[in-house]
């Protein structure tokens, strides 16, 4: 069972793309809800929202407690937003435990949001050369801390990271239909993809 963090954005593609896959989701709303899950989706949407909701419904702790303890994670735009170590472009709490800088909405308005080739830089991790990614006013990582791994890159950018079992995207593979980011998330989770 894994968990999507259904409180705003996305989490609907991110279910849908765990059941082509044949996995159950359980939608996360509250702290309890975070009870016996096997890891958990931190969706794409609108990470100023998202983190007051979180607050307002007293669930940080509840997250961080989980992330930290090793719950596998695979957060995509916002939800790297909500996991990096430092916010800007505004400045922005977040939950500090990706240990990565991201610059929000850096490749520029909605209108700007696009579909590009994305090349892979770690063929252990991900056995392809390439990815799509679908990028949405995403978050551009500015920093890659100690021990965090860059899978791929857009142009000269790091776009897909892992750090332990957090598994970090700034696009959104859910949205590609086949998209190799969600079999090396169930990796993490010890199904085979
Ligand atoms: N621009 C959004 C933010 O800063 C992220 C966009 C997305 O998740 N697609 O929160």
């Amino acid at each position: 069972m894994v968990g999507v963090l259904a409180l705003q954005g996305d989490f609907a593609a991110h279910e849908a793309a765990l059941h082509r896959r044949g996995v159950p989701s359980r939608r996360v709303r509250r702290s309890q809800d975070l009870e016996g899950i096997a890891g958990l989706v931190l969706p794409g949407g609108e990470s100023t929202t998202m983190l007051k909701l979180l607050q307002d419904g007293g669930m940080e702790d509840a997250l961080r407690g989980a992330v930290s303890g090793g719950l596998p994670v695979l957060a995509t735009c916002a939800g790297v937003i909500l996991l990096a170590e430092e916010v800007t472009n505004p400045p922005q709490p977040s939950l500090g435990l990706l240990r990565v800088g991201v610059a929000r909405n850096a490749y520029g308005r909605q209108v700007a949001s696009t579909v590009t080739r994305l090349v892979v830089t770690d063929r252990d991790e991900l056995p392809v050369s390439e990815l799509e990614g679908v990028f949405i006013r995403a978050p551009r990582v500015v920093r890659v801390g100690e021990g965090v791994k860059v899978l791929a890159k857009r142009g000269e950018d790091p776009v897909l990271l892992r750090q332990g079992t957090i598994l970090a995207a700034t696009f959104h593979p859910e949205l590609s239909p086949h998209s190799p980011v969600l079999d090396l998330f169930l990796k993490l989770l010890g199904r085979d993809a």
